[in-house]
């Protein structure tokens, strides 16, 4: 039995797995194995300046060589030829740091072409894109993952000096937007325990207690239901857990989610329940 057959689309990784498995070098986003007659290519969303974007089910993915024009050679070349050739190509994601997200074997949609890209020291160079297409379909990732690397962008984003975000922000603004499937957990909560927060609630948010800041299309008094024990950390949807608030305090529970707030809310909903 072939080893790479023990992978399993969609499970975590360590570097060591791959190096194993692939009988590859430890190091690089692009690693060939004559051992195996594979190409390894990590497609690494934590690093580097440019992304290797998903367009629907296709994957642009960056050649290999990080200072001046990028050549048809090496495994650039090995990934060119790869449809031709008996290698197998496997795709690895990384989100988190030292995580590597198996995504099963990808083959060459169409040809590559080039783009002019920076290099580490801002100098405009041409790379190789690569159209990547996975050969058994696209299994969805988890939509959590890619918040989380945003999440973890926003914060790079939010401690750069001002000229650099302006750089960045010239340099990276888009016509096309980059999107894939991702999935998700839905939560389906109970409009009836929702509705009677509303009416408790009366058109006055639960937390700062000002009226609603407008009307619906309906003429009712805006005010959105919160979960004071967010459902996705356990909380239950139950009257006693189920808040009116205005989308300002809204927000700020979801952002701070302060425990004073919680408390303040909690005995609220508490004692009017048992008037
Ligand atoms: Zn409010
Ligand atoms: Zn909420």
């Amino acid at each position: 039995m072939n080893n790479t057959s023990r992978l399993v689309v969609g499970e975590t990784y360590a570097n060591h797995d791959i190096v194993e498995i692939f009988k590859c070098g430890n190091m690089g986003g692009m690693r060939r194995s004559l051992a195996t007659k594979t190409l390894v290519l990590i497609c690494d969303h934590t690093k580097g300046l440019y992304e290797d974007k998903w367009m629907g089910n296709i994957l642009h993915y960056t050649g290999m060589g990080k200072r001046g024009d990028q050549t048809l050679n090496k495994q650039n070349k090995t990934l060119a030829e790869s449809n031709e050739s008996d290698i197998k190509v496997h795709l690895f994601e990384v989100f988190e740091p030292r995580k590597y997200v198996y995504r099963g074997e990808v083959f060459l949609s169409s040809e590559p072409y080039r783009e002019i890209q920076k290099d580490e020291d801002g100098n405009a160079r041409s790379v190789l894109v690569f159209p990547l297409a996975l050969l058994n379909g696209d299994k969805p990732i988890e939509a959590h993952l890619l918040n989380e690397l945003l999440c973890e962008k926003e914060h790079k984003a939010n401690n750069a000096p001002d000229n650099v975000v302006l750089q960045r922000a010239l340099e990276n603004q888009s016509q096309v937007v980059s999107q894939r499937e991702a999935v998700s957990t839905v939560y389906i909560r109970n409009v009836y325990v929702s509705e009677h927060a509303k009416r408790r609630a009366n058109g006055y948010c639960q937390l700062c207690e000002q009226a609603s800041p407008f009307l619906n299309k309906e003429g009712k008094p805006y005010l959105e239901t919160h979960h004071i024990e967010w459902i996705s950390q356990g909380g239950s949807d139950t009257i006693d857990n189920t808040v009116a608030l205005c989308p300002n305090c809204h927000r700020k529970m979801h952002v701070l989610n302060d425990e004073e707030d919680k408390q303040y809310l909690l005995n609220k909903v508490n004692n009017e329940s048992n008037d």
